[in-house]
């Protein structure tokens, strides 16, 4: 299951989800270099990083702004190698009905959870290409599958996702390069915390386990498809909900 060797970006790193993917796959033995939207951030990766003597670092990124994703890569590729690994993790939700939804609403998400696929996949494809070997693995989540009210944004991105990462999947699967989805349910994290304690209990109802995920739930899935043992899987969506939604 090692990943001696491999660099791995992960966006969105300095908390949740992403942090917790950040040390499973360091703690694999992959060189991961975590991204955050500000310096505060980046402490927070290398600070857990360091305490762990786990290799790496941490870059500032915006994965909505063209220019910050191009310096990052840069930077990354100049400290670390080209990513063999890519985690798009970072995330955003502005929840509103659909008929209230501004348009800086909508554009935000899309913007901040779809778009930023595009920015930031595109360039670290060629070394893959080039490598013959590569891990695309992206963040959705059950409702882009099964729809939410109040998040028509949120669930188009995600929905996003996975019609994305199928489509590439089957473009670069002959190059050894596998791009799969991992579908998280109610995971605790700051994301999720904004929910009210009536909301919270109500959504726990609705979940078969009675319980959230965790960040390292998440991030043990994200860390098997990361791995050797998962080459033969590409264009695949794992759910990891607690059986709150099944196909
Ligand atoms: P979170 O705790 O809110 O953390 C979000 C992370 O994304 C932070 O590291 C944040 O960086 C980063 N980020 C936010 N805006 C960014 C931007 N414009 N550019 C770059 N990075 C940005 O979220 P989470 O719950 O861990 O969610 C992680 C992923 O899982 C998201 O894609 C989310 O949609 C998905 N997900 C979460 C749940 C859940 O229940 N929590 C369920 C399903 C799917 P800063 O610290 O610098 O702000």
């Amino acid at each position: 299951m090692s990943l001696t060797g491999k660099t791995a970006l992960i966006t969105g790193a300095s908390r949740g989800i992403g942090h917790a993917i950040l040390l499973g796959l360091a703690a694999m033995g992959a060189t991961v270099v975590g991204t955050a939207t500000s310096d505060k951030g980046t402490k927070l990766i290398t600070d857990a990083l360091a305490a762990k003597v786990y290799a790496g670092g941490a870059v500032v990124m915006d994965v909505r702004d063209d220019n910050s994703v191009a310096a990052a890569l840069a930077a990354v590729e100049e400290g670390y190698g080209a990513p063999a690994i890519v985690v798009n993790n970072a995330g955003i939700t502005a929840d509103n009905l659909f008929l209230r939804m501004k348009m800086e609403e909508w554009q935000s998400v899309l913007d901040a959870n779809l778009t930023a696929l595009y920015r930031v996949t595109k360039p670290c494809l060629r070394a893959m290409l080039k490598a013959h070997w590569g891990r695309i693995i992206n963040i959705s989540s059950v409702v882009g599958i099964s729809g939410n009210p109040g998040q028509a944004n949120y669930c188009a991105s995600k929905a996003g996702v996975i019609g994305f990462s199928k489509s590439l999947a089957q473009e670069v699967a002959s190059r050894n390069i596998t791009v799969n989805v991992v579908a998280p349910g109610f995971i605790g994290t700051d994301m999720t915390n904004v929910l009210s304690e009536e909301q919270q209990t109500q959504l726990k109802k609705s979940i078969p386990m009675q319980r959230v995920g965790t960040p390292e739930e998440i991030a043990a899935v994200v860390c098997f498809l990361a791995s050797p043992g998962a080459s033969y899987i590409t264009g695949e969506t794992i759910q990891v909900n607690g059986g709150m939604y099944m196909q």
